[in-house]
């Protein structure tokens, strides 16, 4: 059945008051809601940030508001002279200037025992009548907390949608409804692990890279083909390598692109060109330029890509390069 818009944005409307009064009643004081935005498929309360009006109690108050609907509350208009004259009856009024066109007379809707809101805007005559109502969002951005939420037909269409992407997500990893929670954390902890092992086995590795020596002015070669290392490690080992002595560092590193999102991506592999700054002869920019062909840097530091079948042949070619400069 079509909804008429003016029922979308009543219904949309009348929950936001609900849900405002919900989340006030919880936190034990009256909010200040800035603006609210209203569309087709989803709408956006701003509300000024308060201390304690976190993800939990907002979850709290979506489920308060869906008790209400579910009960039935009954919406009362009351009308006065002027916004002072509302305040003076009712004490803890949420008025929100802009929905208060004075100096016609002041509107205040109350929901039944529940929630009390000067406003001017078109609202339903039960809270029955919003259906169903769902939170969608929740994100702060200086000391506005925006709440994205969804009435009615919308709410259902967007909890079919969400559900479905939770039920890939416990697809994908294992987990049933109950325990999909616990069973991201434990995925993310996992992965922390084995990102610092990762990282400990690329330091490692590169450690164990067995320097050549150019004797005759004390240069010292670091040269390597790797697999899957972090590549931030290989940089950090090269700019440590050529910081305070007459090194230069040439390393290859493979990526395993296996599990990768687009399986016709070319097989990939960074390599890291760098030298002390005093080795003016060695131009890194220059030499990944000319002989990688993809990628740049500075004259001391460098980075190319090249397909995993050349790093061979192209390390081998920089340190040929680089020895008959030396
Ligand atoms: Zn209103």
């Amino acid at each position: 059945m079509q909804e008429s818009p003016k029922f979308t944005f009543a219904r949309a409307h009348t929950a936001e008051h609900a849900f405002v009064g919900a989340l006030q009643n919880l936190l034990g004081q009256t909010l200040s809601v800035v603006k609210v935005e209203h569309r087709e498929m989803n709408n956006t309360a701003f509300i000024k940030t308060i201390p304690d009006m976190e993800l939990g109690l907002i979850m709290q108050a979506q489920e308060k508001v869906n008790q209400l609907i579910k009960t039935g509350r009954k919406i009362i208009l009351h009308t006065f002279s002027s916004l002072d004259q509302a305040k003076k009856h009712f004490p803890s009024l949420r008025a929100n200037e802009e929905r208060i066109v004075e100096p016609k007379q002041v509107t205040v809707i109350e929901i039944e025992n529940h929630d009390l809101a000067a406003c001017a805007k078109d609202h339903v005559t039960n809270l029955t009548e919003c259906d169903f109502f769902l939170v969608t969002r929740v994100s702060k951005s200086g000391d506005i907390t925006e709440i994205d939420f969804s009435v009615g037909l919308q709410a259902r269409e967007v909890a079919i949608h969400t559900l479905r992407k939770l039920l890939n997500i416990c697809n994908e990893t294992g987990a049933n409804i109950n325990s999909v929670e616990n069973t991201v954390k434990k995925i993310k902890n996992q992965n922390e692990k084995l990102l610092r092992d990762l990282k400990n086995y690329s330091r490692k590795s590169l450690d164990a890279i067995q320097p050549y020596s150019v004797e005759k002015n004390s240069i010292t070669l670091y040269h390597g083909i790797f697999e899957d290392l972090i590549d931030s490690e290989i940089r950090e080992f090269a700019s440590k390598k050529i910081a305070d002595s007459k090194a230069v560092v040439i390393i290859a590193n493979a990526h395993n692109t296996e599990s990768s999102n687009n399986p016709e991506s070319e097989p990939a592999a960074t390599i890291v060109v760098a030298a002390n700054k005093s080795l003016k002869d060695i131009d890194c920019n220059r030499i990944v330029k000319e002989i990688v062909g993809r990628g740049g840097g500075k004259p001391h530091f460098a980075i190319g890509l090249i397909k995993i079948d050349d790093m061979s042949n192209v390390v081998k070619s920089i340190v040929t390069l680089v020895k008959n400069r030396l």
